[in-house]
């Protein structure tokens, strides 16, 4: 597998994306501000809207992080149990969510590919900027679908590759120039987002991780570009 450009073996990948989450989690959320111009708060609405969380289910936000989707879905009444494979994040996001009131949330430490979690039971699985992190993604999948009741969906939110002409290449240079200097002099740390660009890059296109949903058992898959794909949001259905 690989942890940017470098090929490593698959537990190192796992290790390396630890370090990377636990050495930026206190400035996350203003890095995510910053390199995006503010336009992630406006992608995750959009996601959320399309998830549609309803009052009273059971909802699984993977790789949930400093908690930006599980607050979102919460407000609207939604059961949630925030997911990440790093503590380091999950500690961030408890005391966001202690600022903000919000306070009937469910926080565990949770590897994408190996859930404790039981068979069948959510209404709905979210991941929001996760899966690509994710050393095994079909592993991620699988376990996704096992966990979700017959009836339930699966919505992934990733950067992808954007189709408009001259956007992607132009996007390509800001990512591959701004960001890990950005991410230098405000986290200490450009290695980490330089990881993090990298790991954008090899993401695979739309259609190809709309067909890894299929393979992993969902069905009436599909997916919704935002800004031509730079950012996609994928679905599926457990039937
Ligand atoms: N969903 C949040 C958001 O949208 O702001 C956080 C996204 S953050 C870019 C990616 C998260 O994926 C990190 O918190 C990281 O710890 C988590 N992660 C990486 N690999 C994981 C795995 N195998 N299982 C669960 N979480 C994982």
């Amino acid at each position: 597998v690989y942890f940017g450009d470098e090929q490593v073996a698959p537990a190192e990948k796992t290790a390396r994306v630890g370090r990377v989450f636990s050495s930026v989690a206190s400035r996350y959320d203003l890095m995510n501000d910053l390199m995006s111009g503010g336009l992630h708060r406006l992608w995750k609405d959009r996601f959320v809207g399309k998830v549609n969380p309803r009052k009273g289910e059971a909802i699984l936000d993977m790789a949930g992080g400093t908690g930006d989707i599980a607050f979102r879905m919460a407000r609207r009444g939604a059961d949630v149990t925030v997911a990440d494979i790093n503590p380091d994040m999950l500690e961030v996001g408890r005391e966001r969510a202690g600022k903000r009131g919000l306070d009937g949330l469910r926080w565990r430490v949770e590897n994408a590919e190996t859930l404790n979690l039981e068979d069948n039971s959510f209404d709905a699985y979210t991941i929001a900027f996760g899966i690509r992190n994710v050393t095994d993604i079909p592993a991620a999948l699988r376990e996704a679908h096992r966990v979700l009741k017959p009836g339930g969906r699966l919505y992934v939110l990733e950067f992808s590759t954007s189709e408009w002409p001259g956007f992607g290449n132009a996007y390509d240079l800001y990512a591959e120039n701004v960001i890990p200097k950005v991410g230098e002099a405000v986290t200490g740390d450009g290695d980490s987002y330089q990881y993090l660009v990298e790991s954008i890059r090899r993401f695979p296109r739309m259609a190809e991780f709309e067909r890894m949903i299929g393979e992993a058992g969902f069905e009436r898959t599909g997916h919704e570009p935002i800004l031509g794909g730079l950012v996609a949001m994928h679905w599926g259905w457990k039937i």
